[in-house]
């Protein structure tokens, strides 16, 4: 059995990247300054239809800044999604505040408008008004925009939106990254487009786009001479990798076309298989670039097959497959902080999976994985 190795989500490239790495050679802008950091921030600024865009080294470094620029200090608390990569929740901590984790609701994943409202309203009570909201678009699926927007508005508190796996999704025509008072990508080399690592931070105003510019290059004062009185970060990214950029923005709307055909795939194959849901949006309002496209089995309907069953056999067959992000509020590192909801993010956690995903997987590969399945379900 030597067959390749179907990963779940892969770099794919569209052809021009090259060509854009080498004008940054050919102008010898080997630096984290030059045209392809303007002309990627351009590109994803007309993307995006609104909003400043800064390009960062990493979706982690933008979290920090936005909420270094939403005013988070030592000691502060932060309400964060807690069904989600560690990525959002971490900054918190190099901040020395402090995250208090929500559970998801079950038809976006995402933050639970009901527990979210009960913890703010809860910390108030306890003497300390939460001064930011970290909310996550899931796998591509946008949170409730409207709902959330509510509650930040109602108490006065900013949303910061990671949107790190959501780039192409949308709610009501508008783009995710758009929906925060400060919003987040990333290029990591799993995502929708790559560049092979980066991020970028989305600001409502060129005053704030300049302020992250800042931090993100060692807070340096206008002076002939190296003049500090701020701590800076060295946050921006490289030339380099923003001509990867520039080329996968020419790719971005394909890219997600396929992969919204591998999502169509899988409706397909489990469509008569009783007990496992394939992920889908809750409606119209709703378009989920599907960066990846998860299942839910249900054991009890399901005659025992569990998803690390599943998840296994995928293994045996040389394709990768992943149980859902492990909830913040159940990871050992952030044990001690508090949590509010119910267990909806403990269900998705046991009983979810995620499948390959990516826009590169031929017919060949769908044809493997098709094949494990239907043999495991139809014993
Ligand atoms: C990937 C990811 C991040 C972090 O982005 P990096 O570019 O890898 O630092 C943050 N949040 C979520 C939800 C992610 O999936």
């Amino acid at each position: 059995m030597a067959e390749n190795k179907i990963w779940l989500s892969t770099p794919h490239m569209g052809g021009n990247e090259q060509k854009y790495i080498q004008e940054a050679f050919d102008s010898n802008w080997i630096a984290p300054m030059g045209s392809n950091l303007t002309i990627f921030e351009q590109d994803l600024e007309n993307y995006l239809g609104v909003g400043h865009v800064t390009v960062l080294n990493s979706g982690t470094a933008a979290i920090h800044l936005g909420l270094i620029l939403l005013g988070v200090k030592s000691g502060d608390e932060v309400l964060c999604q807690s069904m989600t990569f560690s990525a959002s929740a971490n900054p918190i901590l190099y901040l020395g505040a402090i995250p208090i984790f929500i559970d998801s609701e079950p038809e976006t994943w995402n933050l639970c408008p009901v527990a979210l409202e009960t913890a703010i309203i809860d910390r108030i009570a306890k003497g300390k008004k939460p001064k930011v909201i970290i909310a996550v678009d899931l796998y591509g699926v946008p949170y409730k925009i409207e709902e959330i927007r509510i509650l930040a508005d109602r108490y006065s508190i900013p949303i910061l939106e990671d949107s790190a796996e959501a780039l192409g999704s949308c709610y009501k025509g508008h783009k995710c990254g758009t929906f925060g008072d400060i919003s987040v990508l990333s290029f990591n080399g799993s995502k929708v487009i790559t560049t092979s690592g980066g991020g970028a931070i989305i600001t409502s105003s060129l005053a704030l786009k300049k302020r992250a510019l800042f931090l993100a290059t060692q807070a340096r004062e206008e002076a002939p001479h190296y003049q500090h009185v701020e701590i800076g970060y060295n946050y921006r990214m490289s030339n380099i990798c923003a001509g990867i950029g520039r080329g996968q923005m020419e790719v971005l709307d394909s890219h997600i076309a396929l992969r919204r055909k591998m999502h169509e795939f899988y409706l397909d194959v489990f469509k008569d298989i009783e007990g496992v849901t394939v992920f889908i949006v809750p409606d119209d309002n709703f378009f989920s670039n599907y960066w990846l496209t998860t299942v839910l089995i249900d054991p009890t309907k399901t005659v025992g097959i569990t998803r690390e069953k599943l998840r296994l056999l995928l293994a045996k067959s040389n394709i990768e497959s992943r149980p859902l992000w492990k909830p913040m509020h159940l990871q050992p590192v952030f044990s001690e902080y508090s949590y509010y909801g119910n267990t909806v993010a403990e269900i998705l956690f046991s009983n979810g999976l995620c499948l390959p995903s990516g826009s590169n997987l031929t017919a060949a590969d769908r044809g493997r994985i098709k094949a494990v399945v239907l043999n495991l379900f139809s014993k």
